[in-house]
């Protein structure tokens, strides 16, 4: 006799990023931009301050108050995370019972479906059309239907880039009243004056989801938001592990949260890069036909449609470039001007070579 995994977990493999060393990594959706000198001398000096013998404040009270009034929302509607991806974890695990109804939408963030997964929830998929656009009517029939318990999507939408307007999303949640609305605005600093930030108590069925780790740039600290009503942020407070986020993140956050100009600065400068390289790849495109389709952007990355994914993705990890490949999709996040720059230059050039080889 000997000890055996249950069948939920036999089969499971540990999540796997993209192994190696790459000059270029356009693949995680990150910020290009790493931590400002003057603001790291600053996170030190914060830093050198925490009790370390001490547990964390398990409210991350100063770090919620930073992010807070970084996105003007009060602060008694916030809930810290160790990422959004604990957060996702918690709500889909505690907010339901097994066998409760979960819609997810398709192509959306895979971890959604995978926690429904290992929590047992009956987990119904909505398809988006081949413009990766979904209408929202037949949305929320779909999800009466289904007797949905719960809704989760990306908006805008990692990895399709597109997003749902504010009113479509607020239709849903009028809509469906009795059925949690979890909106993971991972990326909604990328595309403005579509934020639901402001309606949390408004729609007492509704969760906004913030990380740390896109525009802000904290891709190495685990911290991640939730933003709700008050019934739902005092469930999350009371459920969540009472020291999830640790001293040193919250310090981080809280120091970085502060500088709200440089933050707006450099996601202005995302913006504008990431809709230079969106250009720069429709040219491309013209000219070679390798792409099926490239989707329009409101995120911090392109989407792209190919039946060229696996060569493309290949090729451009021989020339030390990391981008993500999904089946028959390719997401690149943008770089910096420079970075966006040699990943033209790399594809002009095995592109070419591709065409001189066929002739
Ligand atoms: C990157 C990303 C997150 C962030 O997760 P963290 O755990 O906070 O790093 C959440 N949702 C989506 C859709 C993402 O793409």
């Amino acid at each position: 006799m000997s000890y055996k995994l249950v069948k939920k977990l036999a089969d499971l493999k540990p999540y796997d990023p993209i192994e190696g060393e790459f000059e270029i990594r356009l693949d995680a959706n990150e910020s290009y931009f790493s931590l400002d000198e003057k603001i790291k001398t600053e996170v030190f000096e914060n830093l050198g301050k925490i009790d370390f013998n001490r547990y964390p404040d398990p409210y991350a009270r100063d770090a919620v108050r930073a992010f807070a009034d970084f996105y003007q929302v009060d602060e008694k509607f916030v809930t810290a995370g160790n990422g959004s991806d604990e957060l996702i974890s918690i709500i889909s695990s505690c907010f339901l019972n097994s066998g409760d109804n979960l819609v997810t939408v398709s192509p959306d963030f895979s971890m959604y479906a995978f926690y429904a997964s290992i929590y047992g929830l009956n987990s119904f998929v909505f398809e988006k059309k081949s413009d990766m656009t979904f209408s929202v009517d037949d949305f929320i029939f779909f999800c009466k239907e289904k007797n949905a318990n719960m809704v989760i999507f990306s908006n805008p939408c990692n990895p399709t880039s597109c997003g749902v307007k504010k009113s479509d999303v607020k239709k849903i949640l009028e809509e469906l009243k009795n059925c949690l609305v979890v909106l993971d605005e991972a990326y909604m600093d990328f595309w403005e004056g579509q934020t639901l930030l402001g309606e949390v108590a408004n729609y007492d069925n509704l969760i906004i989801l913030k990380t740390c780790s896109k525009a802000i740039g904290l891709a190495g600290i685990r911290m991640g938001f939730a933003v709700s009503g008050e019934k739902i942020t005092n469930a999350l407070k009371a459920v969540k592990s009472p020291y999830n986020t640790d001293s040193l993140s919250q310090k981080i956050a809280e120091t970085i949260f502060l500088h709200k100009e440089l933050l707006e600065i450099n996601t202005s400068e995302i913006i504008k890069n990431n809709k230079i390289l969106l250009e720069k790849m429709n040219k491309f495109n013209e000219k070679y036909h390798i792409f099926d389709r490239i989707f329009p952007s409101k995120t911090n990355f392109i989407f792209i449609k190919t039946k060229n994914a696996d060569v493309v993705f290949s090729e451009l990890k021989k020339r030390s470039i990391a981008i993500r490949k999904f089946n028959g999709f390719l997401r690149i996040s943008t770089g910096s001007g420079r970075e966006n720059i040699i990943l033209l230059e790399k594809l002009e050039e095995f592109v070419d070579k591709l065409e001189k080889e066929g002739e």
